[in-house]
């Protein structure tokens, strides 16, 4: 891909709205925006202007904002047309972007000119996918952190202490007689040791983070009338949820998306789980098969007057068995019982009412212990599975050069290999493939 084209997207989403903006970023726009708009533009400044078509025919009216480079999103030059937002008009301008030399930007394409010209790093630039994508009010503040660059800082501290470190033992290398000495008077041994601390500090922040982008999976079973949706709404809590269907075909696997105290939680609705002999419905059952393989806890719903009956025997047969169980006896407020916890038969058992909400709280902090949310919310990292795993090595490595430090050739590689991998967070090391892997999963116009 040529760095030095003209890319032009729509930036706002599809569909109707008070306002729409084409973003172009390339180099020179001085002139295409002067042949769009009839005039010269001064910088970051908005001008209220016609975007003309090539018979000079407004095409719409509105602002357009010239940022030159390298002192804009992508480091090149862009221009933003901020103009009415429908489909069709848009369009229009879009089509005469790319009349006047630009070609249409791919999925990401301007962030990942943005990263090209080190107006960001590689970490920064997945938050900003995260930030869009965060589903809770946490998700998207934790994202917001790592896009202002904390997670990326506390990776470049540690991979500047590593970078020291592996200086001074390389340099050892060059004076064998009194290596392992010179080692010791620098504290090598409890600088590695410090490294390492803060390497685990950060890959449990991380985990913790990757809980609140990934969200934990439920799966919810249980016979009909025992309060399942009722539950789940009081799960969801009062305003501040944000309940989504994710869109599929009515038979497909039904998952909904709740804001457990600012985790996502998606939840995988068995209820259409019967054998069916309809092919599509077939493949809508095979996908939620799918997803209960993948799932973290199954949530088994219970009317407690009823208490567990044959049908939920069937259905837990049914389910992997290596899946976590929690079971719930719902309706307490038509028996007089209190809410409460037991362990049961190897499975955790919650009394409660969806009715009154008594002992949904219970719950609520039951599935998050599960999942293995530990509730502190500050601090963490909205870490991807590539940031994991490349912690991962990374503390491997460490642990590893920890054993070797009577033998220098092998701790210098050791450490290489750590800070190899932690470079990979930020960006400093990495492949054409992974970068396409990544900004492909971007909006258009990002
Ligand atoms: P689902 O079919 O499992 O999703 O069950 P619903 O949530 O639709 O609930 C079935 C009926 O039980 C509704 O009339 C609810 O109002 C009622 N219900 C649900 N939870 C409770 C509860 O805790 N106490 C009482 N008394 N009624 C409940």
């Amino acid at each position: 891909m040529s760095r030095s084209d003209i890319i032009a997207a729509v930036a706002t989403a599809p569909g109707r709205a008070g306002i729409g903006i084409v973003r172009v970023s390339g180099p020179r726009l001085g002139e295409f925006a002067f042949m769009l708009l009839g005039r010269r533009l001064p910088s970051r400044r908005a001008v209220l202007a016609d975007f003309l078509d090539s018979a000079q025919q407004a095409i719409d009216n509105g602002l357009a904002l010239f940022f030159p480079g390298p002192r804009s999103y992508t480091g090149e030059d862009v221009l933003e047309l901020h103009g009415h937002g429908g489909p069709v008009v848009l369009q229009l301008v879009l089509r005469r972007c790319l009349e006047l030399g630009a070609r249409l930007a791919e999925p990401g394409e301007f962030t990942r000119r943005a990263f090209l010209n080190d107006k960001l790093d590689l970490a920064q630039a997945e938050s900003i996918a995260d930030l869009i994508d965060a589903s809770t009010v946490r998700a998207a503040r934790c994202a917001l952190r790592s896009l202002q660059g904390a997670f990326s800082e506390r990776i470049d501290a540690l991979v500047k202490g590593l970078t020291e470190l592996r200086l001074l033992v390389e340099a050892t290398l060059d004076f064998p007689e009194e290596d392992i000495e010179m080692l010791e008077r620098a504290g090598a041994e409890q600088r590695l040791a410090d490294l390492n601390a803060e390497l685990a500090r950060i890959e449990a922040a991380s985990q913790q983070g990757s809980l609140l982008r990934e969200g934990m999976h439920i799966v919810l079973a249980g016979q009909p009338n025992v309060g399942k949706s009722s539950l789940l709404n009081r799960l969801a809590g009062e305003e501040l949820a944000i309940v989504t269907e994710v869109p599929g075909t009515t038979r497909d696997a039904i998952r909904q998306s709740i804001d457990l105290d600012g985790v996502p939680a998606h939840v995988i609705d068995t209820a259409g789980l019967r054998e069916s002999d309809d092919l599509v419905e077939g493949l809508g059952i095979a996908r939620t098969w799918a997803a209960i393989e993948k799932a973290d806890l199954v949530m088994l719903i219970m009317d407690c007057r009823n208490g567990e009956t044959a049908d939920d025997q069937r259905i837990q047969e049914r389910l992997p068995a290596a899946l976590p169980r929690v079971k719930v006896m719902n309706k307490i407020d038509l028996t007089g019982q209190s809410a409460a916890k037991k362990n049961q038969d190897g499975s955790i058992v919650v009394w409660l009412s969806a009715k009154t909400g008594e002992g949904v709280d219970l719950l609520r902090s039951l599935l998050l212990e599960a999942a293995g949310w530990r509730g502190d919310a500050e601090g963490l990292f909205m870490a991807r599975e590539r940031h994991l795993e490349a912690l991962s090595i990374a503390r491997l490595q460490l642990e590893r050069a920890q054993t070797r430090t009577g033998q220098i050739e092998l701790l210098a590689e050791e450490l290489r290999l750590a800070q190899a991998a932690l470079g990979g967070i930020t960006g400093e090391l990495t492949s054409d493939d992974l970068l396409g892997q990544i900004f492909s999963r971007f909006c258009i116009g990002k």
